[in-house]
Formats: C-alpha cells, sequence, structure tokens
C-alpha cells in the first residue's frame, strides 16, 4: 500500500515514518497541497491525505477518479474546502478528525483569557520599556471571583468550562444542545443574550454556520457586561470584527483574544514578514492594543500533532481495508 501525504511539515515526518513502520505501508511525504501542480503526482499511489486549507482545484476529483483514488484524509476537523457533491459524484470518500486535541484548544483559551485578565501583554510592553512600576492599567484581577460565559459546550467548550470552574470561577453557558452530563460546573442559560449579561469573560467554542454568522456584533456587545473580555478561538465568521473595533473604541469591551479572523484566508499561516497587509481590517486588529491576536494557533500542540498525522494515515487505510470510515463527512 502506497500512501501519499501532502501537506506534511517537518515536525510531521518522524511521526508519520513511524507510523508507517507500524502498519508496513509506504508513506511518500511532501509540504505541499493538493494544487493544479501537484495532483498528477497522485498517480500511481493508494490512498492520500493532506492538510488543505485552500480548496482542491476544480478538476481535482474527476483527475483522482481517473487514478483509482477512493479517498482524501483531511488532517483537522474543518472541511469546508472539500466540495463534497463533486467528491460523491466522483466516488471519493472525504473523511475529517473531528476531534483530535480539545485539551490543546480549551487549554490555549484560557491562556490567551489570562493574559488579558493580568494584563500580560501590557506588562511585557512596559518591562521591554524599563518601566517596572506598579500601575492601574497593569492590575489584574481574581479569575475565581469572575464569572465565565462559554459560547457551544462541546469537545472544546465543555473542557474550557472545566479548566475554569477549576480556578473557581462561576461559568454560564449556552448551546443550542444543552449536555446535563455538564450541568455540576455549568449553568446553562436559554439565549446568547442571557449567557453574556453577567460574564467578565465571553469565550465562543461553536462552529460558524449560516445562522450564528456574525453572531457576536455591536447589538450583542451592548448587551455584555461593561469592561467584558471576549476570547475567539472558534470561527472568524462569528464575530463582526469591524463591530468589535468599535465595541473596543468605545469602551463597550476591555479586551479581546483572537486565534481566528473572518478573512485570515490569505495570510494565515504564510511569512508575512516585510509582506504587505491589504485587508485594512486586519491591520486595524493587529495594530490594536486591546487585542491579543494569534494565527489559528491555538490546535498547535505536540498531543495534537500526533493525533492528526496518525489520525489522517489510519483514515486513509480504513477506507483503504474497508470501503468506508467512521470519520467519513457527507
Ligand atoms: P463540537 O462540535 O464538539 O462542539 C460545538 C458545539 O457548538 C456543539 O455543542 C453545538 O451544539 C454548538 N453549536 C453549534 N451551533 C450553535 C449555535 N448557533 N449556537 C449555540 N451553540 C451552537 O466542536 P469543537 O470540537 O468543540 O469545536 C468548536 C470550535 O472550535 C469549532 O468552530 C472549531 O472549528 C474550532 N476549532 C478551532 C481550532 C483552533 O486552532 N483555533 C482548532 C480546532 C477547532
Amino acid at each position: 500500500t502506497k500512501i501519499k501525504m501532502f501537506g506534511a511539515r517537518a515536525e510531521e515526518q518522524p511521526i508519520a515514518q513511524q507510523w508507517a513502520r507500524t502498519h508496513h505501508v509506504r508513506v511518500d511525504m511532501t509540504d505541499e497541497i493538493i494544487d493544479e501542480q501537484t495532483v498528477d503526482g497522485i498517480k500511481g499511489y493508494d490512498g492520500v491525505t493532506t492538510l488543505q486549507v485552500a480548496d482542491l482545484p476544480e478538476d481535482a476529483y474527476a483527475k483522482l477518479k481517473s487514478f483509482g483514488i477512493k479517498q482524501i484524509a483531511q488532517r483537522s476537523a474543518g472541511f469546508d474546502m472539500y466540495d463534497l457533491a463533486k467528491a460523491k459524484k466522483n466516488g471519493i470518500i472525504i473523511t475529517n478528525i473531528p476531534s483530535y486535541s480539545p485539551e490543546s484548544i480549551a487549554e490555549y483559551a484560557v491562556t490567551t483569557a489570562l493574559d488579558l485578565v493580568r494584563r500580560v501583554p501590557r506588562i511585557q510592553q512596559r518591562v521591554r520599556e524599563h518601566n517596572f512600576t506598579w500601575q492601574p492599567p497593569i492590575q489584574g484581577r481574581v479569575v475565581g471571583n469572575m464569572t465565565v460565559a462559554v459560547i457551544g459546550t462541546g469537545h472544546i467548550g465543555a473542557l474550557t468550562a472545566k479548566l475554569f470552574h477549576g480556578f473557581g470561577a462561576k461559568v454560564v453557558g449556552y448551546d443550542l444542545y444543552p449536555n446535563v452530563q455538564l450541568r455540576s460546573f455549568i449553568d446553562y442559560q436559554d439565549s446568547v443574550n442571557a449567557a453574556v449579561k453577567d460574564a467578565d469573560i465571553v469565550t465562543i467554542h461553536m462552529p460558524a454556520t449560516a445562522e450564528n454568522h456574525h453572531m457576536f456584533n455591536y447589538d450583542l456587545f451592548k448587551q455584555f457586561k461593561p469592561g467584558a473580555i471576549l476570547v475567539n478561538m472558534a470561527r472568524g465568521a462569528l464575530v463582526d470584527t469591524a463591530d468589535l473595533l468599535r465595541a473596543l473604541d468605545e469602551g463597550l469591551l476591555d479586551s479581546a483574544g483572537l486565534d481566528v479572523y473572518e478573512k485570515e484566508g490569505p495570510y494565515v499561516p504564510n511569512d508575512m514578514r516585510g509582506k504587505q497587509i491589504d485587508d485594512q481590517l486586519f491591520q486595524k486588529v493587529l495594530d490594536n492594543d486591546k487585542i491579543v491576536y494569534s494565527p489559528h494557533i491555538a490546535y498547535y500542540t505536540d498531543e495534537a500533532v500526533k493525533n492528526l498525522v496518525e489520525g489522517g494515515l489510519a483514515a486513509t487505510l480504513e477506507v483503504l481495508e474497508t470501503g468506508d470510515s467512521k470519520f467519513r463527512v457527507d
């Protein structure tokens, strides 16, 4: 069996090599993704795994079919870069990895919130200037005295709630489908408005859908407790970025920690040093000292990388051996 692994970064390659040895499979790796140039290189392989960020080329599905390829294993939870109708028409099963290390994202959400609660970016800025004074702009607060609203209480939201509960915070939650098993530490509210009303920290952990596009807009920010902190580790489209900048400007919110931005596509995960950022809104996010921005990196830990590599290869082999996969998306 021969598997072609696209989007294989250097730190992933030893993990894939080890997996290949254990499973007696050949895995050939490239750091490129599937595009117009690379798609023809799949000919001769049995299976494919990739970490696409960009969409697949239009004609890729028909090409893969003509090469006898039956599946593509995407090494992430999101699979919006695939045309599922086209994949199906060409007999190609797309698989994803729905949950590979929820701890990684939950811990980063808490890290980012604590950074803002304890004013770490501001403290570090002052330290760089050799200003070692103690003054109100860098005075912190105690999370154990706070109320935290977790919006979306699935794999990641549930763990985030558990961590904040561990600090002694009161945790309120909102989800379309409240999880009864979490009721001992999440006080579920009937609406997002009710959840954010008394929250000192609001942390978002739901997928972006048509119905929640820009759910976090100026109208909702007006419902926030004055001076609240917003954390978004989920999807950029959930937050109206222009409205967020306005709410921060007007002091409705204290600060925001964003691991995602609604139009991050052209920039993340690329090295943009010395290059122009054409998106003015994104530039404003980067320049705003009330925002801590990170480039969609919450997931990026040793555990997540291992689970993604092994999960992608396992899903590939599963489809090759059984004709289907429990991680099939359609
Ligand atoms: P999940 O499917 O386990 O949980 C999502 C929860 O959101 C579910 O309980 C669902 O009922 C709820 N939900 C969906 N739509 C809702 C709505 N309109 N209102 C209220 N609740 C709603 O997903 P997860 O694995 O916990 O992932 C959560 C988010 O984190 C996703 O957006 C995912 O893309 C994102 N994520 C980010 C990173 C990163 O590196 N920043 C990494 C992985 C996942």
